[in-house]
Order: structure tokens, then sequence, then C-alpha cells
């Protein structure tokens, strides 16, 4: 009795792959749909300020990752709009 019991609870479950799939997809469309709504994120350079100073403070400098604008474009948006200019390119 006591080996049947520990040959069940040691038995091998299968893994939920749709679960585990359906949450991937359903991250990848949150994803998306957050690049879709904010598709600006802050520079990580300047940190969203648009200039950046020498290591003492005392000299400012326009942030040439962003160009002074403090913000950039996010990678999945990147990512779109490059799919939508192929596509625009094709018609
Ligand atoms: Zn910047």
């Amino acid at each position: 009795m006591t080996l049947f019991l520990a040959a069940t609870a040691t038995a091998e479950r299968p893994l939920p792959w749709g679960w585990l799939i359906g949450a991937l997809l359903l991250a990848a469309a949150g994803y998306v749909a957050s690049c879709a709504w904010w598709p600006f994120t802050h520079c990580s350079r300047c940190e969203g300020r648009g200039k950046r100073s020498r290591s003492d403070g005392k000299v400012w400098r326009v942030c040439r990752s962003c160009k002074g604008a403090g913000k950039r474009l996010r990678v999945g948006r990147r990512i779109w709009n490059r799919f939508a200019s192929v596509r625009d390119a094709s018609q």
C-alpha cells in the first residue's frame, strides 16, 4: 500500500503547455497593445532629461542618444514600424 502511494505521488505530471502558451500569448498581446498605446519610453542615456552633464555637473550638453527629446521609441514599436514600412513599400 505504501509503495503504491509513493509511486502515485512521484508519478510525473505532464506540463500544462496549453496554459503556458496561453499566458505567453496573453503577455505578448499585452506588450503589443502597450506599444501601440505608449510608443515612447524615457531615454535610458539621459533618463528623460534630454541633456547630460559632465561628471562634475558643471557642463550640460544635449543628449546625443535622443537628440534632446528625452524619449525614445520602444523596441516593440520600432519592430512594428519596421514591419509597417516594409508593408507600405510592398504596395
Ligand atoms: Zn537622452
